[in-house]
């Protein structure tokens, strides 16, 4: 067996620490270490040429004391249970971070969708759901995008929850088409919240947005949306990545004509567009590991897991680090990062939360039967990230600690209260 920490036991290792500061029944602690149900399940799929495939799956729900259990669903070959279970801890606190009155989940299945054809993932996608029918559902655990999978995905699992339960439930499952009761704002809100956190700071720390830099590891639909803004209010936007490559430019790029140029060819490339002439500039390229270690005021990993480790800590030179990536820092990483008292990292489970908060949105919609406008979600989202950002921020000031573990000890908090309403050994025994 290895001595190594799996990644839930490092997951776990975070609320360690924030419990020190937390006002909350040790029970609540001992209720975090066992998720509350595991499901593993094999998934048969008649494959293209007939024959057949069985791809392996897990769904965990982690607590539910809050309400039902939320997170995403992820297709990938690494996808393993004790990522998921990990995935699933991070889900709660995020909802308790957020106060959205969820508990927290996740799913994954082990495969390389991208060897798939369309027909064998929509197969795949609805057997998952004949599987999980009896585990999921819109009052249960409700189930979103994740790594490789996305709205069409969702709405499948939709279409295929409601065939089986014999009604329509679009409250089952979030990130949907909105042709099929998703909500407006859902597709850009994970890098909108990321942005309206970046604009709390902005104000403590009186950026101006043309002298501030901003790198951002990874390009795609969260990296992609904290961009667009940022770079709308000014910022200069230095170096952008994707699984390819890096590229570098001291000016700033224009961001809609790179998310134009990699969205129509796939690949990063540096255009700069003046009305509506394109033309290629000169962009430096880098490697990966080169922009994560760039002199600039903001970095944003957005890409994967696992991004900064204890090999290139110490070479992070950016003063304030967006986790828009789920867990992009290692606990080795955040140690030598958290010894620093000039580098600020606002969490992954409050940064990225915009995502999980208009899911919540959307499933209110789904279950009232009326959509809003994607003003109104845009206002909604803004008014939750900034009062939550304002509270974990107090929270870090008060007890003088690294912001994760002020945005644990807020989760925790949160989740400690609805525990303790349901009693703990001190009502039992009679010392309450
Ligand atoms: P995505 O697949 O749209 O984009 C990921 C991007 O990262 C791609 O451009 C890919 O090329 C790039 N990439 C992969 N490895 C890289 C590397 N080593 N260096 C640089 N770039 C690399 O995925 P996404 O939805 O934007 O998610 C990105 C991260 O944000 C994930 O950790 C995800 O869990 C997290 N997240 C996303 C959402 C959401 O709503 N999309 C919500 C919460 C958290």
């Amino acid at each position: 067996m290895s001595e190594e920490n799996t990644i839930f036991q490092d997951a776990l290792g975070r609320l360690d620490e924030a419990q020190k500061y937390a006002t909350i029944d040790e029970e609540t602690l001992q209720r975090m270490q066992y998720p509350i149900q595991i499901l593993q399940v094999s998934i048969p799929v008649r494959m293209d040429d007939g024959s057949l495939r069985i791809f392996k799956g897990y769904r965990v729900r982690h607590d539910d004391t809050r309400g039902p259990t939320k997170g995403g669903i992820r297709f990938h070959p690494q996808v393993d249970l004790e990522e998921v279970k990990a995935l699933s801890l991070w889900m709660t606190c995020k909802c308790a971070v957020m106060d959205i009155p969820y508990g927290g989940a996740k799913g994954g299945v082990i495969v390389n969708p991208k060897e798939l054809s369309p027909l064998e993932l929509e197969r795949l996608s609805r057997g998952f759901i004949e599987k999980m029918a009896d585990f999921i559902g819109p009052d249960r655990d409700i189930p979103a995008p994740d790594v490789y999978t996305n709205e069409r995905i969702m709405g499948w699992m939709m279409n295929e929850y409601s065939n089986i339960v014999r009604r329509h439930s679009p409250g089952v499952i979030t990130g949907k088409p909105i042709a099929l009761g998703g909500s407006q704002g859902r597709a850009t809100a994970t890098g909108r919240g990321a942005y309206h956190c970046i604009k709390q700071l902005e104000k403590k720390r009186g950026w101006k947005p043309a002298n501030t830099t901003v790198a951002i590891q990874g390009f795609g639909n969260a990296g992609q949306g904290v961009a667009e803004l940022l770079h709308h209010d000014g910022y200069r936007i230095v170096a952008v990545s994707d699984s390819q490559g890096a590229i570098y430019r001291e000016e700033g790029f224009d961001v809609p004509s790179i998310m134009h140029a990699k969205n129509e060819s796939r690949e990063l490339k540096a255009v700069y567009c003046e009305g509506s002439v394109c033309e290629s500039v000169d962009a430096q390229k880098l490697s990966n590991e080169e922009l994560l270690e760039l002199d600039v005021d903001i970095l944003i990993p957005a890409a994967m897991e696992n991004a900064i480790t204890k090999d290139n800590a110490k070479n992070i030179k950016a003063n304030v680090i967006v986790e828009v990536a789920n867990g992009p820092i290692t606990v080795e990483a955040d140690a030598i990062l958290g010894k620093r008292k000039d580098v600020l990292v606002v969490p992954d489970i409050l940064a990225n939360a915009g995502g999980v908060t208009v899911s919540y949105f959307e499933w209110v919609q789904n279950r009232c039967g009326d959509y809003w406008e994607e003003e109104h979600v845009f206002h909604r989202l803004e008014q939750t990230m900034c009062k939550q950002f304002e509270k974990v921020y107090d929270m870090m000031k008060e007890h003088e600690v690294p912001m994760r573990t002020a945005a644990y000890t807020l989760a925790l908090n949160r989740i400690g209260a609805a525990v303790a309403s349901t009693g703990t050994v001190r009502y039992f025994s009679g010392q309450e």
